[in-house]
């Protein structure tokens, strides 16, 4: 949380603000996919796994990014031990569904909502006040792309405004839903926006549409919110930095050197150890040898750079903190 803020820290945390699940942590403990995406003791029990177990220095949840699309009138596919669900079939096929979108009176209260919030009640009895609790949501651009499916792309050049509609939605559910959980005692919420990455849409659509509804959904949240980007983000960096969160979390495709002299002070920098090139595929000894240089590239918490892979091997998560520990003790800080 000191790192979230700005503060001096003894030494870089280490944890996932992005999916923590994986398949030998459910074998672990039981709490599998599915049902730990519908159940909240079991989605306590698998998030705290990535804690007790992988030794990530946070708690954090959920492992999917349906929960609100679902919400919206969205169908879902529910997945598999090592697959997460999907969406189906978006809620607005054409622009006149859009015109009747609303968000349900009782969002909060829609079951897979209900579910996320309960297991925020749970494991914040389990985990007491000293390990940070961290919430994932997709974001506005990511709910614009979930409600609208392939027109998203098409309507935010033919019809701009159709696309503004969809983000405002997104903006206010994001909005609303933040709060509810900063309400159950979350520490932190992170978003996962990557609809409006270079990788999709060019960075002057993204500072005209996509921006003013971060600064707006950052505005209106009561506590330290996490923006997360997939792919290459570099060309949207500086408008990022401004955008009001706290932390900003990158892929491996961008230089971390680079982001922190962009970013500066501005924002935490979270990332980025390539969950697939490294946790999923190489050796604890290889992940250590990249952790290290991370930390070296000044982030200010060392994360993987998206969400982990279900079949990582849980020694490539332990080797994340041991390399934290070894950079120290090799630098005589410690
Ligand atoms: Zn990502």
């Amino acid at each position: 949380m000191r790192s979230l803020k700005g503060k001096n820290v003894d030494k870089v945390p280490v944890c996932s603000v992005t999916q923590t699940g994986t398949v030998e942590l459910m074998e672990m403990t039981g709490a599998k996919w599915p049902q730990a995406h519908y159940d909240p003791e079991k989605m306590a029990t698998l998030a705290i796994a990535g804690h007790e177990i992988a030794g990530l220095e946070a708690v954090r949840y959920p492992f999917d990014c349906t929960a609100i699309a679902q919400s919206l009138g969205c169908k879902i596919m529910e997945g598999s031990i090592d697959t997460q669900p999907s969406i189906v079939d978006w809620a607005c096929k054409n622009k006149d569904d859009v015109k009747e979108m609303n968000i349900p009176e009782n969002f909060l209260g829609s079951e897979r909502i209900s579910t996320i919030l309960d297991a925020t009640d749970i494991v914040k009895e389990r985990v007491g006040e000293d390990v940070p609790v961290i919430a994932g949501m997709i974001g506005p651009a990511a709910i614009a792309f979930s409600l609208a499916g392939e027109n998203y792309l098409k309507w935010m050049i033919t019809d701009p405004d159709v696309v503004k509609e969809l983000l405002e939605i997104g903006t206010e559910v994001c909005t609303e839903y933040s709060n509810a959980l900063f309400d159950h005692g979350v520490d932190a919420v992170c978003i996962p926006d990557s609809e409006g990455s270079p990788d999709l849409i060019p960075p002057p659509l993204f500072e005209s549409l996509i921006l003013p509804q971060h600064r707006k959904l950052t505005g209106k949240t009561k506590g330290m919110m996490i923006l997360h980007m997939c792919g290459d983000a570099t060309d949207i960096l500086e408008p990022m930095a401004t955008s009001g969160f706290d932390g900003i979390s990158i892929e491996e495709k961008v230089n971390a050197r680079y982001a922190k002299q962009v970013i500066g002070k501005r924002a935490c920098l979270i990332g980025n150890i390539s969950p697939v090139a490294t946790l999923l595929a190489k050796s604890p000894e290889n992940v250590k040898q990249e952790a290290k240089m991370c930390i070296e590239d000044r982030v200010d918490i060392l994360a993987p750079g998206c969400g982990i892979a279900p079949h990582t091997p849980l020694t490539n998560l332990n080797a994340l903190v041991e390399a934290r520990d070894e950079y120290y003790l090799e630098k005589g800080i410690l």
